[in-house]
């Protein structure tokens, strides 16, 4: 039988407008698909009802194709697609790894400040510099989490990262390929992340559970994205164990900084591409900036 192509992916979110950045994991994504015979998809990752918006999202459409990008299949939106996430959700569920959590982003705040008076200690960071999850909601009864929920109490969905660990096999590592194909494995130690939210308050997914579950359905083999997430793929490996998906193969690429040598982000006002192509700068200009000849 033949074996089917690898199936690559740019996943942008419409909460902001494309910037350089962007731009380069895109055509990192796209040189990498037509070199391994691959197909490329595009997937919105919109999940963020109240940040993202359809002018961004046609904004990515626009500058894609600016770029001269063509993608494979249908776009997959991921507002579209809840009852997936709801599904694995409730597949968690029902394994016992997840549990509500009522705290609001002040009280874990509160908590952590007392957890650190007491010691005299820093409480744990995250690989992203956050505070550890204290785990105030961790041990609720199931009658107050059932009788809390009943009445309507805002709550998110956690990992239980302990037991999930406990679930999630040993030989936690996953592939890393470059542009010449060549493999090698890395090995992961998702503890660093405490007990992640897999469900936020308005929306039945957060990015890391819809990321995984949509690359599983969309037969996702090589996933490219910014080294910014190489850390959160070792939350991505574990649910992809517990959820017993397909692992992809992984590449991340650089970071591109600005003049104060931070990275480019939406949130730092990076100029956009819309911006650049107003300014006359052509596509095969920001092709040869970004080392694409
Ligand atoms: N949507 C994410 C972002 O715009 C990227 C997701 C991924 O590559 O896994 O940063």
């Amino acid at each position: 039988m033949a074996k089917s192509p690898p199936v690559f992916r740019f996943a942008p979110s419409p909460n902001g407008r494309l910037h350089l950045g962007h731009a380069l994991s895109a055509l990192t994504n796209a040189r990498l698909a037509a070199a391994f015979g691959g197909r490329l998809l595009l997937r919105i990752e919109d999940i963020d009802l109240a940040r993202c918006r359809p002018e961004f999202e046609q904004g990515i459409h626009d500058d894609l194709a600016w770029l001269g990008l063509h993608f494979d299949g249908a776009v997959r939106r991921q507002s579209e697609h809840f009852d997936d996430y709801r599904s694995a959700l409730a597949q968690l569920q029902a394994m016992g790894l997840i549990y509500p959590c009522f705290c609001s982003r002040q009280e874990v705040k509160q908590a952590v400040a007392r957890r650190e008076a007491e010691t005299g200690e820093p409480w744990p960071r995250d690989p992203d510099g956050a505070p550890l999850y204290p785990g105030c909601c961790r041990n609720l009864s199931g009658a107050e989490q059932r009788e809390r929920i009943a009445a309507g109490e805002p709550h998110v969905l956690r990992l239980a990262m302990d037991r999930a660990l406990a679930c999630a096999g040993a030989d936690l590592s996953y592939s890393v390929f470059d542009a010449e194909g060549a493999v090698r494995r890395i090995a992961v130690d998702p503890a660093r992340w405490g007990d992640v939210v897999l469900a936020r308050k308005d929306v039945p997914t957060s990015y890391h559970l819809a990321v995984v579950v949509d690359d599983a359905l969309q037969g996702v083999s090589h996933v490219v994205r910014g080294r910014d997430l190489e850390a959160a793929t070792a939350i991505h490996l574990v649910l992809q164990r517990l959820l017993g998906l397909a692992v992809p193969l992984y590449h991340f690429h650089r970071l591109l900084a600005d003049q104060t040598g931070q990275k480019l982000a939406k949130s730092r006002q990076s100029p956009g591409l819309a911006d650049l192509r107003a300014q006359g700068v052509t596509p095969a200009a920001i092709r040869r900036q970004l080392g694409f000849t």
